[in-house]
Order: structure tokens, then C-alpha cells, then sequence
């Protein structure tokens, strides 16, 4: 149901093509890394748009041998990559505190990071596929109000905040906003944060800001 047709297909493809290079890197560079550890079965959810985008995407550890320099794994890396054609890089690896090489390789929208450096024998190799919609968005209908001028109960007013919606306002209850960001008002637990989702307010329990929303309060007893 509103799948978009070859998106999934075209999603395994790439992961499986991530997925041989990584093993044919790490069985070459780091022999002996246990590949179980690359998880790269199920693609996840990269960005919370509507629709999410997934991707498949893996880290692993592998180890140098004492034998082998650093910088003879960036050759040998840049070699490999760029003999199965992918557009190879190398830079300084800025994330870790001691200085390191990071050899990029991109292809079909693919991407491959290799790190390694003189301090340690540790080899991280990652990979990511791109990140695609695999279904068309879903049109978006805020939901019908937990409670109503009708159906607001004795001793109680609708939320100031919601108006009786009970689903946060801001974001309709989907808990993110269209462009996937976090909601802000609700931060993602989906009802108004006012009344907690039940859309009206006990009168005797409203604070002295929360009466001043409700001007036909005003004089009555508390
Ligand atoms: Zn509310
Ligand atoms: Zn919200």
C-alpha cells in the first residue's frame, strides 16, 4: 500500500553491494574480523520524514597486523576501492584525539569510510547506503477532538492549550514535524503537554496563569 515500486529492491541491491566491498576490504585488510559483527541485515530508519527514509548502514572493528603500517592500509584500501571502481579520498580524520587517516570511497550514492592510524591497531571500517523513501508520504488528517463544547465534562473546561484536540497542537500527534525534526511542544510523547491528552482541565485545579486563558472565568469562585 503505497509502496513505491523497485524502492526496496533497489534499497537490498545497494546494501548488498556495501556489504560485499566491506567484507572484501576487511577480509583483505584486517584478516580474521569476525563479519558476523557488520550488521548490515535490515535497513533502518534514517531520517524521520514523512515518508521516513531508510538505509542500511554498518560499523566494524577490525585489527592491523603488527606487520602492516598504517599507511600501507590506506594504499591498500585506495587500491582496492578504486579498482572496483569507486571515488576514492583520503583525509585527516579530525573525529578521534590522536591524529589518523580516514579513506573515503563513494559509488552509486554508497559510501564507505575506512579509519586507521600509527597509535592503534584498530581499523574501523563503515559503510552506509543512501538513505530512500520506500513508500509515497501519507496524507496527513489531524485527528477529531477528545472532547467538544458538547462533550466537555461538569467541572471541567477544554484545554486552553489544544481546544479539546488532546493530540499536541503543534504537531497533530504525530510527535514530529513534516520535516522530521522533533516536535517542540510535545517532544515527541504526541498529546498536549497541557492536559496530557485528555482535552479539557479541572477548573479547581487550574493555576492562576491558566485561569487568565479562560476570560469567562473571571469572578466566578475557584
Ligand atoms: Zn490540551
Ligand atoms: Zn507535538
Amino acid at each position: 500500500m503505497g509502496d513505491i515500486s523497485g524502492a526496496r529492491e533497489e534499497l537490498d541491491r545497494l546494501g548488498a553491494a556495501l556489504r560485499a566491498q566491506l567484507v572484501e576490504l576487511i577480509a583483505d585488510l584486517t584478516p580474521g574480523t569476525d563479519l558476523g559483527l557488520l550488521f548490515l541485515d535490515e535497513p533502518t530508519v534514517a531520517d524521520w520524514t514523512e515518508p521516513p527514509r531508510y538505509q542500511y548502514s554498518g560499523l566494524i572493528r577490525g585489527e592491523r597486523p603488527a606487520t602492516v603500517a598504517a599507511a600501507d592500509i590506506v594504499r591498500r584500501a585506495t587500491a582496492l576501492l578504486d579498482a572496483a571502481g569507486w571515488e576514492t579520498g583520503t583525509a585527516p580524520d579530525t573525529t578521534g584525539a590522536r591524529p589518523a587517516v580516514v579513506v573515503t570511497g563513494h559509488r552509486d550514492g554508497n559510501s564507505i569510510e575506512v579509519r586507521v592510524g600509527e597509535h592503534t591497531s584498530a581499523v574501523m571500517f563503515s559503510g552506509r547506503t543512501p538513505a530512500l523513501a520506500l513508500r509515497a508520504p501519507r496524507e496527513f488528517r489531524l485527528p477529531d477532538p477528545v472532547r467538544t463544547p458538547d462533550t466537555v465534562e461538569t467541572g471541567f473546561v477544554l484545554c486552553y492549550e489544544c481546544d479539546g484536540l488532546g493530540a499536541c497542537p503543534e504537531c497533530g500527534g504525530r510527535g514530529r514535524l513534516s520535516d522530521g525534526q522533533m516536535c517542540p511542544e510535545c517532544l515527541g510523547a504526541r498529546v498536549c503537554p497541557i492536559c496530557r491528552g485528555v482535552g479539557q482541565l479541572l477548573v479547581s485545579g487550574l493555576s492562576d496563569y491558566q485561569r487568565t486563558q479562560y476570560p469567562e472565568l473571571r469572578g466566578a469562585p475557584e
